[in-house]
């Protein structure tokens, strides 16, 4: 009789310890392992996501970008987003199953591609065609690091998606699917977004935005001089419509680097507060967007920006957009 009256104790103490639990219902928890755009090397674009059952997370993730990831576990054990017993090098090589790189620049990839040698076989890289081209000849070369590809090592294998494609196709050891859409990262230059969903539950999805510039300022000009706006953006949000609608979207993760005071010709392929802000309305003219999670990527670590960038989306929104700006190992519920 002791004993037994003891045991719920017990199983209680290990569910808090080990488990992060939720009381909202959620769908997703996703692990920031690094949120700058730039110059922290131990902070850099990267943000675990996996599905959760009865809202608690399960233990297939995937990564989008690969920025920080070592660090990132790590801090994310100290903030308890992960269980205090976790060991980070059998996390990193079992529980994440895939790489998803929005575009090759290296703070997108540089802790991912650091970590190679020690990752476990039969992963995906999944990305555009792009993407996966850059990686493939200008970091698995051999040269610039050993070819972890399916053509050298074999550690991973690339799976390349096609933006044309409306379809929404399953990321392997993962109850996760996944659709890809272009974006202009300085035109011609693509980066790319993806539509991650629950292949169990039709009604919960999330966008990641990998960098990108406003539509009104990506441009393309061609030798003639003639100049065209491909304007991706625009097209994207008109593709996700429905699921917002449907009050299906969860979340955007979306770029902004620098201040709304940054001029135009010196954006380099980013946002700012401004044109977060001009593009979402695009969006919410559609349909209330009041319901889906604005998370804040990707600003740069200049001295006060945060600060800056935080108080002109809040002060600027006559809209009721929902920002969340996300920090280092600390856990959100989607
Ligand atoms: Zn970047
Ligand atoms: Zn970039």
């Amino acid at each position: 009789m002791l004993i037994l009256s003891f045991l719920p104790f017990i199983i209680s103490i290990a569910t808090t310890e080990s488990t992060p639990t939720k009381s909202i219902p959620s769908s997703f928890y996703v692990i920031p392992l690094g949120t700058t755009g730039g110059l922290e090397e131990n902070n850099l674009s990267a943000y675990l996501i996996t599905s959760t059952t009865d809202n608690t997370p399960n233990s297939a993730y995937i990564s989008l970008d690969g920025g920080t990831i070592r660090h990132g576990l790590q801090i994310a054990v100290q903030k308890n987003s992960l269980s205090s017993d976790t060991d980070v090098e059998t996390f990193f090589r079992e529980q994440i199953k895939a790489y998803l790189i929005s575009h090759a620049h290296l703070d997108h990839n540089s802790g991912f591609l650091l970590n190679t040698p020690n990752d476990k076989s039969g992963k995906f890289i999944i990305g555009l065609n792009e993407t996966i081209t850059i990686i493939q000849d200008h970091y698995f070369n051999n040269q610039a690091w050993a070819d972890f590809g399916p053509a050298g090592l074999k550690t991973y294998d690339y799976q390349i998606l096609d933006p044309s494609s409306t379809n929404s196709v399953p990321i392997a050891n993962t109850d996760l699917n996944v659709r890809i859409f272009r974006l202009c990262h300085t035109c011609p230059y693509l980066s790319s977004a993806f539509l991650i969903s629950r292949r169990d539950q039709s009604n919960a999805s999330v966008l990641y935005l990998g960098d990108t510039g406003p539509d009104d300022v990506e441009k393309i000009v061609q030798p003639d001089n003639t100049t065209s706006f491909p304007r991706y953006l625009d097209k994207m949000w008109k593709d996700i419509k429905p699921l917002v609608i449907a009050d299906q979207l969860k979340a955007i993760f979306i770029e902004v680097s620098y201040p709304s005071e940054r001029p135009d010709n010196l954006l380099f392929g980013h946002l700012t507060p401004k044109w977060l802000l001009e593009e979402l309305k695009k969006l919410n003219a559609y349909h209330s967007i009041e319901k889906v999670k604005i998370i804040v990527t990707h600003i740069k670590p200049e001295k006060g920006a945060r600060e800056k960038i935080i108080e002109q989306l809040k002060n600027n929104s006559n809209q009721h957009f929902n920002f969340i700006f996300p920090q280092q190992g600390e856990a959100i519920w989607l």
